[in-house]
């Protein structure tokens, strides 16, 4: 019986665990890290009931082809529970629990064998026999035929762009959810305009009442809001696919997504771009080096907007702070943050150029998932890099991986029992880091690593009811 190795305690570990333990023909470890709730990683560990999933509550779940579950589950939690509700983040982290649980239970009721390591893991080493040592924090030793990093993204670095002195003040923070200090601040900003900065100024907003609250980044574009009910299907959207599939790069690419909508003016744009999706691994694939670093520098930002789009109830709540006037948005690109509280923020406002110096008590960087791994001072990822077993992906998008998540080596080589699932395949999927994702790849690659089949490359594409869902 091979002995299967799972390091990160988030939904993706959580999800590949359960799979692992329901096929049964596998000895699971799962280093779940020494801080988190085994299941909830960094989405699902939020304790406040604003900050909400930004995905349907029918659409959400655990495993792949378990859709309705987590439904069920918050309706013997919540009264008046439909499926097309946005629900807190939270009760999905309750619903993870619960589903370890349940799976866990199942598994030894029926003599299968697993061990859940409340640790970090420090050290991966391939044995000269085949399979890994795994050296976990505590000292602890575990030997694995395969392991999968379920490590979700990097810890956030701070921006190049704050001084020493800004950070040992105490005013800028990294973790939203960490914003410390000794009285309530007249002024947050917030760097950042993406989904993770909405819950920052939802929070902040709610606990401190008087505080004038600032959001830059460098479009000042949020999230757009999702519709409160499903959209229908695009009628136009294999075509559309397609020819996107024909295209030859990104600019034909976005041409050909502008004549869809301008054709179809009856059509919600939003129904498109989820009709896309689909399709977007194999798109992302299709892009040279040149054509992904064009993507990025020009289309990520309304990319993000227009896919990751935020519930009613949070985006109306924004809506609401900047009509008082508590809220301010800046199209700006942050030169640099110093001071010792409270810190100045030089900006140069992207539409005028004009420099500006925003004073803030509290400065809060949400800036995204970090992937740059070769800047990265995660203790694990560092390790594997230096030792040749990982190498990062040329975008900084993760590591270099191969279509299943198996990674490469410092040779170009495929290393032997060593995957990856979840952020750090950005390079090779793009879109891999949201439950519709994790849960299609844990499924895939437990079957492979179960079967202990060698890797082989795969079609990333969503299973097709996944894919046909509204997100
Ligand atoms: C704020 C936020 C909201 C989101 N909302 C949604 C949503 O509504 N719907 C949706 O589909 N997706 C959402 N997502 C996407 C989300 O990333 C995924 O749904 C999922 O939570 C990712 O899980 P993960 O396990 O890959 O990563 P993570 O949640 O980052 O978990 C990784 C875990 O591994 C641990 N770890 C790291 N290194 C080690 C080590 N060396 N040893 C042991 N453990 C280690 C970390 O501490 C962490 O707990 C959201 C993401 C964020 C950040």
């Amino acid at each position: 019986m091979a002995d299967i190795a799972i390091i990160g305690g988030g939904a993706a570990g959580a999800s590949l665990f359960g799979e692992l333990l329901r096929r049964g023909d596998a000895r699971v470890h799962w280093v779940t890290g020494d801080r988190a709730v085994a299941g909830r990683g960094v989405a699902y560990a939020s304790g406040s009931d604003q900050h909400l999933l930004n995905v349907r509550a029918a659409a959400m779940g655990l495993f792949a082809g378990a859709d309705g579950d987590f439904l069920a589950f918050a309706r013997q939690r919540l009264d008046g529970v439909a499926g097309d509700d946005f629900l807190p983040r939270s009760l999905f982290g309750d619903f993870i629990e619960a589903q370890v649980r349940a799976c866990a239970d199942r598994a030894l009721q029926q003599g299968r064998r697993f061990h859940i390591h409340g640790d970090d893991a420090v050290q991966l080493e391939p044995l000269w026999d085949g399979g890994y040592a795994v050296r976990l924090a505590s000292g602890v030793l575990l030997k694995a035929d395969s392991i999968v990093l379920a490590m979700g993204a990097m810890p956030p670095r701070p921006l190049r762009a704050v001084t020493r002195e800004a950070l040992q003040s105490g005013a800028y923070a990294l973790d939203p959810q960490r914003v410390e200090g000794p009285t309530p601040p007249r002024r947050v900003l917030v760097i950042g305009t993406g989904l993770s900065a909405v819950d920052a100024l939802l929070t902040a907003a709610e606990r401190w009442p008087e505080a004038e609250l600032v959001a830059l980044s460098r479009h000042g574009q949020f999230p757009f809001e999702h519709t409160l009910q499903p959209l229908p299907l695009y009628a136009g959207q294999s075509a559309l696919n397609a020819a996107l599939l024909a295209s030859d790069g990104v600019r034909s690419m976005l041409r050909r997504v502008r004549e869809a909508i301008a054709a179809s003016p009856a059509t919600d744009w939003r129904s498109l771009v989820d009709g896309i999706r689909p399709i977007n691994a194999r798109l992302w694939r299709r892009l040279d080096g040149a054509q992904r670093r064009q993507f990025l520098r020009h289309l990520r930002w309304l990319w993000e907007a227009a896919r990751h789009r935020v519930a009613p109830a949070s985006a109306q709540a924004i809506a609401g702070l900047r009509a008082e006037g508590r809220l301010r948005v800046h199209a700006a690109r942050v030169l640099q943050v110093d001071g010792h509280g409270p810190l100045q923020v030089r900006v140069r406002h992207r539409a005028t150029q004009r420099l500006d110096v925003l004073t803030a008590d509290r400065v809060i960087q949400v800036t995204g998932l970090d992937t740059a791994v070769a800047y990265t001072e995660h203790t694990l990822l560092s390790r594997l890099l230096r030792d040749g077993l990982a190498v990062p992906d040329p975008l900084q998008l993760g590591v270099a991986a191969h279509p299943d998540g198996q990674l490469l080596n410092a040779g170009g080589e495929p290393q032997v029992g060593l995957y990856a699932i979840g952020a750090l395949l950005r390079g090779n999927l793009w879109e891999c880091s949201a439950m519709a994702e994790i849960r299609a790849a844990a499924q895939q690659l437990a079957r492979r690593l179960a079967a202990g089949e060698p890797a082989e490359a795969q079609d990333p594409s969503l299973p097709r009811a996944l894919a046909r869902m509204e997100l």
